[in-house]
């Protein structure tokens, strides 16, 4: 991984120690976004690895996701799916729970938005535990979807996601800083 772009990603990563709460180091993709080039790398390394995977289906997890899940379904020519908190979605949906640091959560996807058969990525800013990618594949795997991949901006080394993943093959494009 020689590319260059990588560094200037990681550098418009914002680190907040202690957000949202004590012990907590809160990667901020905030300014990413601020930082055009930086942003369109981000986006265009993940256009050149799925452009030519016949990926139909793009599904973002609620919020950050969303940031760069519908640039990136654009420029490869599909879908984008939301993957969203309860009950924010107005129509039928299929939810899945997850654990979290302290407690569960549950994300929500709409019925009808993905079709059997269909070729997925699942797209969010950051992957620590994989509880909230896992929970994201088996709502594309209820439908007959199939994940081919999940994409994260950013991976936790100490963490890694991959045992709670259900076996699917996981990008990571930085460390946290
Ligand atoms: P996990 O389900 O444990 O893999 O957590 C990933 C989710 O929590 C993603 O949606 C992230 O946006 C968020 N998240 C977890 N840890 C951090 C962190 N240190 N900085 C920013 N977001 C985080």
């Amino acid at each position: 991984k020689g590319d260059p772009r990588l560094q200037a990603i990681s550098n418009a990563i914002r680190v907040v120690p202690h957000f949202p709460k004590q012990g907590i180091m809160f990667q901020d993709i905030t300014t990413l976004l601020l930082d055009h080039k930086a942003f369109k790398h981000t986006v265009d390394i993940f256009v050149d690895r799925y452009k030519d995977m016949d990926i139909s289906v793009v599904a973002g997890v609620e919020a950050r996701g969303f940031m760069f899940g519908p640039s990136i379904a654009l420029a490869i020519g599909a879908k984008f799916v939301p993957l969203r908190k309860p009950k924010k979605l107005p129509g039928e949906v299929i939810a899945e729970a997850y654990e979290l640091e302290y407690g569960r959560d549950c994300l929500e996807m709409h019925v009808g938005a993905v079709e059997a058969g269909e070729r997925a990525i699942v797209i969010d800013d950051l992957v620590a535990t994989g509880g909230t990618l896992s929970a994201a594949i088996r709502l594309l795997e209820r439908v007959g979807a199939q994940v081919v991949e999940c994409g994260c901006v950013i991976g936790l080394r100490e963490v890694k996601g991959q045992l709670r993943l259900n076996g699917k093959p996981l990008y990571i494009l930085v460390e946290p800083r």
